[in-house]
């Protein structure tokens, strides 16, 4: 284990720790010719729950990885309470942020049980590791008896689940989720991010989530980043963003939950009015 893992660990986990949790600095990432992220400057606060949304392509996946250093900036910084990632061992580092994506990608031939501890196992932890588990399953809501199962044995609901609790094993303060629910149908999309916004306040977590369902921003962050183009176009709380006071590229993302509600209610009242 490196030097540096008993500042980082207190440091990512405990959300009291007095700077942002994460601090972008002129960070700019690009790929040959295309500029992915476009000299975004950063705080997020500890405890909260950000929401990125965005065109396809406008950067958001690019942005969540520099923070974990699956890629590194072409220029910029990332802090993480106060630390340059630059300094952390990318193992050490991943550790200590949970990250969640679609099709989570269990490994098919691992039971669940070891799907959710093979970070803890990567990390040498011997001690306890059954005990985690059954807690791990006990907090993203699954039955005990699934630790024995292999993933195709499950639905993708519970799959996410397991991915979900994977990135927790480990006690992360940080999570970053790159469309965890996208590839879910409706119902049970809503009830996971329901459960994962539980869990975020229960466990004091910081989440970036990416999202392009602009309901789901609405309803599970606090604050809301709309990116375009590599650039941050609005940064704004739910309730400012539906005030329709933030900016076209906020607008644009916002009409259509909005037009889908107006929709709904108009239905419901013709309804209304056949039964009346
Ligand atoms: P988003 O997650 O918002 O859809 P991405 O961050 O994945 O956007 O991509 C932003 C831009 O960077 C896109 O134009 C994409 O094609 C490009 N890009 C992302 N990753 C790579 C890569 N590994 N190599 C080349 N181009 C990339
Ligand atoms: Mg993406």
């Amino acid at each position: 284990m490196g030097e540096s893992w008993p500042i980082v660990a207190t440091m990512i986990s405990s959300p009291s720790a007095s700077g942002p949790a994460i601090s972008l600095q002129n960070v700019r990432r690009t790929y040959g010719a295309i500029t992915a992220v476009d000299d975004i400057s950063l705080e997020i606060g500890a405890g909260s729950f950000v929401a990125l949304v965005g065109l396809s392509g406008s950067g958001k996946s690019t942005l969540l990885k520099m923070i974990n250093r699956l890629t590194d900036p072409t220029a910029g910084e990332v802090l993480i309470a106060d630390d340059n990632v630059k300094a952390i061992d990318p193992h050490i580092l991943r550790r200590r942020i949970g990250y969640v994506f679609q099709n989570i990608g269990l490994f098919p031939h691992m039971t669940i049980s070891r799907n959710i501890a093979i970070g803890l196992e990567l990390a040498g932890e011997k001690e306890g590791r059954s005990e985690r588990v059954a807690e791990l399953l006990e907090l993203v809501e699954l039955p005990q008896e699934m630790a024995t199962r292999m993933p195709h044995q499950l639905s993708g609901g519970q799959q996410q689940r397991v991915g979900v609790a994977r990135a927790l094993a480990t006690r992360p303060g940080l999570m970053l989720m790159d469309e965890p629910f996208g590839a879910l149908d409706p119902v049970t999309r809503d009830s996971l991010a329901g459960q994962y916004k539980a869990l975020h306040d229960k466990l004091g977590l910081t989440t970036i989530i990416v999202t392009h369902d602009m309901a789901e921003a609405l309803y599970l962050a606090d604050r809301i980043l709309v990116m375009e183009d590599g650039q941050i176009k609005a940064d704004a709380t739910p309730a400012e963003l539906l005030s329709g006071d933030v900016g076209d590229e906020a607008e644009a993302l916002v009409a259509v939950p909005r037009a889908q509600a107006a929709h709904l209610i108009a239905l419901s009242k013709k309804d209304g009015a056949k039964k009346a």
